[in-house]
């Protein structure tokens, strides 16, 4: 493809690990630049007149660009995060955020509000999001063709090849509604739609955990704990999202002997034990029971009940906070334990609204996961809270959008885009 703009003496579809040229020097650029020329051929293993050319071409059609780093003389070179935008939009059920990102997943902007998903139709919701979509767009004084793509993590399972969301358990209005397409009549660009956790995970790969945590860190689990319980997979640097897309839904997995009903229908599942919405049954319990002075108080008060408000309870010196911390960290590192048994994960970051539960959460999640996994597969083994927060949503939306249209393959085509 690259021959129709005279491209370098190699065509685009010799193979380096399958991939085409142009695309495989991009993506080292994206991974691990800035880099020098040098060190992009030793990753390649392509001879030096060849990556210089393709190098060139690159930084021409304005994907990537040169830098001098301070008190150095040899160039740099990094993508030209400003040669485009995404936006990543993060679907939750009560709350909608859209962010204007650049090429290295960075957000420019957001804006946001409420939603319903339970509640309103799809077509309502999307409405919002193309609105804001444009309101970014409209802000940033972007031309019409400055979008690369749009990503969306759904808090449902998502058939990702199809961008729908299938079967998901609290809205149903949204069973197979063809959201990309619909996103698609609204924009020139393309649209990816993913589950939330799973976006979340590409957030912690390239902004969060893994950047954070200096080890070899290409397997991990990101754990999203709020009102349901679920985990994002990567392998290798790549999501792994099961035969049907399920993988990771460790929510309803089982506790051994527990019967609380789940709202799936089975007993016992883990979100129905130490879940948000099962914590604030607990925690109201124990205010009505004269159990916990401080949440006695707060409920006087009409203060809602959350997980921050238990993490400030236990924080002055409430009992009762501190156990129901305790035993719902307790619940997951026990179920997470079986996991790393099977997967051995060199890292689990713990993303959602129970992390704001503060660190005696982790804590107890780490203990339940040291006490029940083998010791080598906790040798080396973090777990740690996110440090990206809200922003993994929005980020990690953003991350799937270029994942895909900085995929080895779309490169060449962009490069001819640019070019033309
Ligand atoms: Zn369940």
């Amino acid at each position: 493809m690259l021959h129709s703009m005279g491209s370098p003496g190699e065509s685009e579809g010799h193979p380096v690990n399958g991939s085409t040229t142009a695309g495989s020097i991009f993506k080292i650029i994206r991974d691990h630049g800035p880099l020098y020329g040098n060190d992009i051929v030793r990753r390649t293993g392509l001879a030096k007149s060849t990556v210089s050319a393709y190098l060139e071409r690159l930084v021409s059609v304005g994907l990537v660009r040169e830098e001098i780093p301070e008190g150095g003389k040899r160039r740099k070179l990094k993508v030209a995060e400003s040669a485009g935008y995404v936006v990543g939009v993060a679907l939750g059920q009560t709350h909608l955020e859209v962010a204007l990102c650049d090429l290295e997943a960075e957000i420019i902007e957001t804006v946001g509000g409420e939603v319903d998903l339970v509640r309103e139709t799809p077509e309502t919701v999307l409405t919002r999001v193309v609105e804001y979509a444009h309101e970014l767009e409209r802000r940033a004084g972007l031309g019409p063709s400055s979008l690369f793509g749009i990503g969306l993590g759904l808090p449902s399972p998502v058939d990702y090849t199809r961008r729908m969301p299938v079967t998901p358990p609290v809205m149903p209005g949204w069973d197979r509604f063809p959201v990309a397409s619909f996103l698609a009549n609204e924009f020139t660009c393309p649209v990816f739609v993913d589950n939330d956790v799973n976006v979340m995970a590409l957030a912690e790969r390239d902004k969060g955990a893994a950047t954070e945590i200096a080890s070899d860190s290409d397997c991990f689990l990101l754990v999203k704990a709020g009102t349901g319980i679920g985990a994002g997979i990567v392998i290798n640097g790549e999501i792994y999202r099961g035969a049907k897309g399920a993988a990771g839904d460790i929510g309803h997995i089982g506790i051994d002997g527990d019967d609380t009903l789940c709202r799936c229908g089975n007993i016992g599942c883990l979100e129905a034990v130490a879940g948000g919405r099962a914590l604030a049954y607990r925690a109201e319990a124990a205010a009505r029971s004269d159990r916990s002075p401080f949440l006695a108080e707060a409920l006087g008060k009409g203060i809602p009940i959350s997980p921050e408000l238990l993490a400030r309870g236990a924080a002055s010196g409430d009992e009762e906070c501190l156990r129901l911390i305790i035993s719902a960290g307790k619940y997951i590192g026990d179920t997470l334990a079986k996991l790393v048994n099977f997967f051995n994960p060199s890292f689990i970051v713990i993303n959602g609204r129970l992390a704001n539960l503060g660190e005696r959460f982790i804590a107890s999640i780490r203990e339940s996961v040291y006490r029940r996994s083998t010791p080598l597969a906790t040798a080396d083994l973090v777990i740690k809270k996110s440090s990206l927060l809200e922003r993994a949503g929005t980020t990690g939306a953003a991350i799937l959008v270029l994942d895909e249209v900085f995929s080895h393959r779309n490169v060449g085509r962009l490069m001819r885009r640019f070019a033309g």
